[in-house]
């Protein structure tokens, strides 16, 4: 054993494990929380590195978690921020609708949106638009004031912070390889040692679906990696954005097509793509993992997947390989972008959970097993969100764990 025996170990230190590891240990004094990570730093895979938005919940669909959990959490992650001396910026966010199909979208897009309660929401006509974001060209566009940026690193530093203040313990660089029970106990391997634990909470990300294998538990899904590429625009040309705009996302899937954002990290970014990634860590385009490729090239649901969507991944590709196919999205939103405005940017990578039968999980799924919960799939709004996760995992926990 490499550590006393603890109630609870955490595996993940993203955004989604340390807001639960905060929520739960608010909530049950006393309680032994260990979190594992296995990189030497909170916040190293999708929530260090993301577009930074703090959704407003338009895109969900009524009644999902996706809605409920993102309205929520836009406000108290604001508010958050703004209680921890974390630098926020509610500058707002446009969808733009630049053919005739997305103009009808738009208006489905603000039903939505109503339906889900966002604050503020007004369609704008080309001439309102341009007050707003003068070097945008649309047929109408549709305007979230409420929606902000914020740095998510910083914010699970912070919950880092928060947990360790109050008696939680993280432990860096420990990754958990597999799991046993043995006299009725369980444990827990790690590279480190073995813990033993009563409990244990699966914030994995990228690997959720492997550990929860390791704990017995099958939720019929892959997590397929899904690369977003950013560029970003070079410092003269920054002027050409004030805020957050964003193109109308295909209905068909969960990704929001290639936008424009502001961060907090002082540049414009531009992007991200979605392309099929061969490494579940492969920020770059030469990573390649045999063993991830070999996991999905061999799952059904990838090849049902392509078979629906062949064309649309074919033309990802395209664009992640070519700039001036990335630039002609681009310049749908702003005409007067040109290929040297944009710089090479950094890249994540979305731990996207695919069903048997090729479909893309949308909404976020959270689900226990004896002795365990798994948060299998949470995508984007999963960071804006993470604080009304953590509430809902605490939740579950105190009711299907009995910690
Ligand atoms: C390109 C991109 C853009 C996005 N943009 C936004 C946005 O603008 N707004 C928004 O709200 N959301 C956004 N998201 C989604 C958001 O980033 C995620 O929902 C959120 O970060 C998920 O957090 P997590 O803690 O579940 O996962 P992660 O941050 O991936 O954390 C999982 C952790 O588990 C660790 N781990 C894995 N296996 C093991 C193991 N065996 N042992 C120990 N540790 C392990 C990993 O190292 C990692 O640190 C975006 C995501 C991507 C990829």
């Amino acid at each position: 054993m490499f550590r006393d025996k603890v109630d609870l170990v955490i595996i993940g230190g993203g955004i989604i494990g340390l807001a639960t590891a905060n929520e739960i240990i608010k909530t049950k004094k006393n309680i032994k929380i260990l979190l594992v990570e296995k990189s030497s730093e909170v916040a190293s895979q999708q929530s260090g590195h993301n577009s930074g938005v703090i959704h407003s919940g338009i895109y969900y669909k009524p009644g999902s978690f996706k809605a409920k959990f993102c309205v929520e959490g836009r406000a108290s992650m604001t508010e958050f921020c703004e209680k921890n001396d974390i630098p926020v910026w509610t500058c707002g966010k446009l969808i733009v609708a630049t053919n005739k199909s997305d103009v009808e979208r738009i208006d489905n897009l603000y039903q939505r949106g109503t339906a889900n309660k966002v604050e503020g929401l007004k369609i704008l006509t080309p001439e309102k638009t341009k007050e707003i974001e003068p070097h945008v060209q649309c047929l109408k566009a549709l305007h979230a004031p409420k929606t902000g940026i914020v740095d998510y690193v910083k914010v699970t530093e912070v919950y880092a912070d928060k947990f360790k203040s109050v008696g939680g313990e993280i432990s860096l660089n420990t990754e958990v390889l597999g799991a046993k029970i043995q006299n009725k106990k369980l444990i827990i391997h790690t590279n480190k040692g073995d813990i033993e634990s009563n409990k244990v909470i699966n914030c994995a990300g990228l690997h959720s679906d492997r550990i929860a294998k390791i704990f017995g538990y099958d939720a019929n899904l892959k997590i397929i990696p899904f690369r977003g590429e950013y560029y970003t625009l070079k410092k003269e040309k920054e002027y050409l954005v004030k805020g957050l705009i964003y193109p109308v996302p295909n209905p068909e899937l969960p990704f929001l097509g290639v936008h424009f954002t502001q961060t907090m990290k002082g540049f414009v970014e531009a992007g991200p793509n979605a392309v099929l990634a061969t490494k579940r860590e492969g920020y770059r385009k030469r990573d390649f993992s045999l063993k991830d490729s070999f996991e999905t090239f061999t799952y059904k649901g990838f090849w049902k997947l392509l078979k629906k969507d062949w064309q649309t991944g074919l033309w990802e590709i395209n664009r992640s390989l070519r700039k001036s196919v990335f630039l002609k999205s681009l310049r749908l939103l702003i005409p007067e972008i040109e290929k040297n405005d944009l710089q090479a940017g950094g890249s994540g990578v979305r731990a996207q959970a695919v069903a048997p039968d090729g479909s893309l999980i949308d909404d976020f799924r959270i689900e226990s097993s004896e002795n365990a919960i798994h948060v299998i799939n949470a995508p984007s709004p999963g960071a804006t969100s993470s604080l009304v996760i953590g509430k809902h995992i605490s939740k579950m926990a105190l009711k299907e764990l009995n910690l």
